[in-house]
């Protein structure tokens, strides 16, 4: 995720916008109803299950793809106080190994949402992000945040390059949710995103860190949104994200003194307001 000025009151309108078709949504397609299941393109819930001897391998993916909910996660897998931080616009060879750092120093797991080509450029980093027990988030190959309004066959192109960018990056690891840049989501990019095993990845608090208010304010505003909900929202590309490190060093120590722990967001589970 990114903001940029001219797209912050598109973002507004089009979060108030999820926030209705997500009650809309409801709970046909957090059990694998229809939409899942023309996401996943083929053994619906409908569909005759044909036993595993009888197939035709050939007809197969290659890999078997987890069947995610289209529906944009925010809640953390462990319930209760866990919160979830992700971390955006890498990997970057200067600030992800620091924040890596940090996260370890804390023992504590993170979603790491990576742009394509960086992926493609760095995969000593990707690699590093998943030994160290973190997972990853298809965050498209060039950070368009007007992909809303592109055509789906784009949007598509997008997601999926960057998903086999970041995979083969990570010498094959999945990659387990989607962001989309500047949160600019449609319900093509979620089913194409879920279709392909990546669960969509809002968030809950937006620590502002790309815009640089510097440290002491990327802390408060974790501290005094953290009650919107448990997805934290980090960056560690795009700039100087001097700051950022300053915050999550501070800000770590101060969520267990609070009593939370550490999660990640739900990716199979349906969401829970
Ligand atoms: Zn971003």
């Amino acid at each position: 995720m990114r903001r940029m000025g001219k797209y912050t009151a598109h973002v507004a309108v089009l979060a108030s916008a999820v926030g209705i078709s997500l009650a809309a949504w409801g709970a046909t397609a957090l059990v694998g109803g229809e939409e899942g299941a023309a996401a996943a393109g083929a053994g619906g819930a409908g569909a005759p299950k044909v036993p595993a001897q009888q197939a035709d391998g050939k007809d197969r993916p290659a890999k078997p793809v987890t069947r995610v909910p289209v529906g944009i996660a925010h809640a953390a897998e462990a319930g209760g106080r866990a919160v979830n931080i992700t971390i955006d616009d890498g990997p970057d060879p200067r600030w992800t190994p620091q924040m890596l750092d940090i996260l370890k120093e804390n023992g504590v797991k993170a979603v790491f949402c990576m742009i394509g080509p960086q992926a493609k450029q760095h995969p000593d980093l990707v690699k590093r992000v998943v030994a160290e027990g973190h997972r990853l988030c298809d965050h498209t190959m060039t950070h368009d945040t007007a992909m809303d309004r592109k055509p789906v066959a784009y949007q598509k192109q997008q997601i999926l390059d960057a998903r086999k960018m970041i995979e083969e990056a990570a010498g094959g690891v999945e990659v387990q949710y989607y962001r989309a840049p500047g949160g600019a989501f449609t319900p093509d990019s979620r089913k194409i995103a879920a279709a392909a095993g990546m669960r969509p990845l809002g968030w809950n608090v937006d620590t502002k860190d790309f815009e640089r208010p510097g440290a002491a304010a990327i802390v408060a505003t974790v501290k005094g949104e953290l009650s919107n909900g448990p997805t934290i929202l980090f960056h560690d590309g795009g700039g100087d994200r001097s700051q950022t490190v300053t915050a999550l060093r501070q800000v770590l120590p101060w969520l267990k003194q609070q009593g939370h722990t550490f999660s990640f967001p739900v990716r199979t589970a349906p969401d829970t307001p």
